[in-house]
């Protein structure tokens, strides 16, 4: 193990919060100033910390004293005098089972094909930034990404160039959206989607317009798309200012109707209200 010591619980709190976060804290219990127990708690009120699992190491040893630590939400308890062996056998049985929970933890939230964030991840966040929005009166933005004529890509080059295209085009479409905050997502078969916070209806037109470009510049050959020869995508956007009492769905389902649009209009561009409109224009 790499191993890090602080000598008060204040610079215990802060190598937490500021450097690589560990996956256990060995903590004592009797120190000036804060104490372990305050130590413990304030590390499991903050959600970022709230899972790193924490040990007691103290001279402490009444029952009472016992239970108020495990009941702060340590997972262990070890009372002064300690025998090194055993501390170190408890130690290795915590941190096992510390990475397969991280390991758990991360396949939630992942997609298994792409390793870029699933669905479920992007549901939470969509909730949680429409709340967010609503608080603050900001513009909040999705863009919905769907492969042209991918069945024909995998009816022509097998399942597997199929999957193989599918992680191109995800990690693709992550490394273009950069600005912290904004979330890339898989959300379906060959379906993604873009969140964007704090972007109005022009902001999100250029990043689709970007991750259009982006995929198109891949050149991954398709050769029964009628549309390029090439992998290509089609894209819906839409823009919200969330309403109190509005559905968060409200948004994807915007972008859904515009990503139609695109793919009836001939596939490989990008839609939103404006397109839309000049599209009728042309047609009136
Ligand atoms: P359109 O341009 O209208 O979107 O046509 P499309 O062929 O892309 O649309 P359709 O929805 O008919 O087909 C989607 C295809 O995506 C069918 C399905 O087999 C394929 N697909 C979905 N998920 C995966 C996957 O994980 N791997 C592979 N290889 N193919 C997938
Ligand atoms: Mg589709
Ligand atoms: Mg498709």
């Amino acid at each position: 193990y790499r191993v890090k010591v602080a000598t008060s619980g204040q610079s215990a709190l802060e190598i937490v919060a500021k450097q690589e976060r560990p996956d256990i804290i060995l903590l004592d219990v009797m120190m000036p100033q804060m104490d372990g127990y305050e130590v413990c708690a304030r590390l499991k009120q903050d959600a970022e910390t709230k899972n790193i699992p924490v040990i007691f190491v103290t001279a402490m040893d009444e029952a009472v004293d016992e239970e108020h630590g495990i009941s702060l939400g340590a997972v262990d308890y070890i009372t002064k005098p300690f025998h090194l062996p055993i501390i170190k056998a408890r130690l290795k049985n915590h941190i096992k089972h510390k990475l397969m929970t991280d390991q758990l933890e991360s396949m939630v939230w992942l997609d298994a094909l792409t390793s870029i964030p699933n669905r479920r991840r992007f549901d939470e966040e969509l909730e949680r930034e429409w709340k967010r929005a609503q608080r603050s009166g900001t513009t909040l933005s999705v863009i919905l990404v769907d492969v042209d004529h991918f069945k024909d890509f995998n009816d022509q080059y097998g399942h597997g160039a199929g999957d193989v295209c599918l992680k191109k085009v995800a990690s693709t479409l992550a490394a273009s959206v950069t600005r912290a905050g904004d979330l890339v997502a898989r959300y379906g078969g060959e379906e993604f989607i873009v969140l964007t916070p704090e972007t109005d209806i022009a902001g999100v037109r250029v990043l689709a317009e970007q991750l259009r470009g982006s995929i198109e510049a891949l050149q991954i050959t398709h050769e029964h798309s009628s549309v390029l020869h090439r992998v290509t995508i089609s894209a819906g956007y839409a823009s919200v200012i969330p309403e109190h009492g509005k559905s968060a769905l409200v948004l994807v389902e915007e972008a859904d109707r515009m990503l139609y649009c695109a793919k009836r209009a001939g596939r490989n561009r990008v839609y939103g209200l404006r397109e839309l409109k000049v599209a009728r224009k042309i047609s009136d």
